[in-house]
């Protein structure tokens, strides 16, 4: 059996009651899978800070990159004042490892009013570039301070962030046809873009992600190319989410859209994320670390069980992925055993126990 070493960095909060549920399911796959997992209790955080003086310590990133095939990341908070020598350990992880795409996979649990027609899209998000440069100046004019920022697009970071937008677009397809869910469903790459405004920057991205999208490997899986200008693309996601497939975005339009999108499926600990660069992934709930209900054990590790599938895809266990989430959507299906955020009485470990019953 292959054996996968995966880094746990809690982090703070509920991080501290999610990762557990995480590393519970990957015990609990089936041994038909031929896979086994070993696991490194890895610290990153602001109690780290606190105790260490550094938000991401050394040992954590070398850990990382020298042992292990991928990790899960829980949440951690942020100093309430900007506080000296502090700075975000996931933003810093992403660099240090080059995990240059977030995926955000956001998908309905059951129809609603406001959306009868089941929502199931994804956001890849670039992460490297864009506004995120972070070079920024402020300077004194005649009228008063002036700041400005870098909007830095490459064409290499677009045209891989678009190709791996690809290769999820036909993950998916070949998920619905196996399942037969949704069969019949278009695979589609939307592009997102602003370069009626932006025609070099945007424009830019536009094309490099055109021309990474039209490679045969796309083609010839039935890959419909679409764009959209950013600000309409958020009044149709609000207006019409399950149209979309496959969303692919500039750093910080996909940072807004995937929030955005979080919002459409009610609540935040279902909704996974993952960053991911060649050969590493971390799964991460997109929630934060909660201090309301930390400690209560009544976090929803809903969102962290998929991002622990989330991880699997890209590390290439395509079929454990597809147990876990199927085991998630029986729970939510079922509706019995829900967390206080979904309107349920369910603990942490009572939804994780449920969820493991069904794999
Ligand atoms: P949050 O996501 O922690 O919480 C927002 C609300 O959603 C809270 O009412 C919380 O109880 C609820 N919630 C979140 N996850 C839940 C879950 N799994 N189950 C049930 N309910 C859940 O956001 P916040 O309150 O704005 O931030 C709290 C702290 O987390 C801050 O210090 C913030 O900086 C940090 N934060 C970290 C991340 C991250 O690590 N990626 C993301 C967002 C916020
Ligand atoms: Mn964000």
């Amino acid at each position: 059996a292959r054996t996968l070493r995966i880094g746990l960095i809690p982090g703070d909060g509920i991080g501290r009651e999610v990762i557990p549920a995480g590393r519970r399911i990957l015990e609990a796959l089936p041994a038909s899978l031929g896979l086994k997992f070993s696991f490194v209790d890895l610290e990153a955080g602001w109690q780290t800070f606190q105790n260490t003086g550094a938000a991401l310590p050394e040992k954590t990133v070398d850990t990382l990159k020298a042992e292990c095939d991928g990790a899960l990341f829980g949440a951690v908070s942020s100093p309430t004042t900007p506080t000296k020598g502090y700075s975000s350990p996931i933003v810093a992880l992403r660099k240090r490892l080059d995990l240059y795409a977030n995926v955000r996979p956001v998908k309905s649990v059951a129809p609603t009013p406001a959306f009868p027609d089941p929502i199931d899209l994804v956001i890849v998000r670039e992460n490297t570039e864009d506004l995120y440069v972070k070079e920024e100046k402020t300077y004194d004019t005649p009228n008063g301070k002036v700041a400005e920022a870098i909007k830095r697009i490459s064409e290499r970071a677009s045209f891989r962030i678009a190709k791996m937008a690809g290769e999820i677009a036909v993950r998916r397809q070949n998920v619905r046809n196996t399942t037969g869910d949704a069969v019949g469903k278009q695979a589609m790459v939307t592009i997102t873009h602003k370069s009626n405004v932006l025609s070099q920057t945007d424009g830019l991205f536009r094309q490099a992600a055109r021309a990474a999208l039209e490679a045969p490997q796309f083609k010839n899986a039935g890959v419909k190319i679409d764009e959209q200008i950013v600000d309409s693309m958020v009044y149709k996601l609000f207006r019409e989410p399950s149209t979309y497939d496959v969303v692919v975005a500039p750093n910080l339009y996909g940072d807004i859209l995937s929030d955005g999108a979080a919002a459409l499926v009610g609540s935040l600990g279902l909704v996974p994320s993952a960053n991911v660069g060649d050969g590493f992934a971390i799964g991460e709930p997109c929630h934060g670390s909660a201090p309301d209900i930390q400690g209560k054990g009544i976090a929803n590790p809903i969102a962290t069980l998929r991002s622990v599938a989330l991880m699997l895809e890209f590390l290439e266990q395509e079929e454990a992925a597809a147990l876990i989430y199927k085991a998630v959507d029986g729970n939510l299906a079922e509706g019995k055993l829900l967390s206080p955020d979904m309107g349920g009485k369910a603990t942490t470990d009572q939804v994780t126990e449920d969820v493991i019953r069904r794999l």
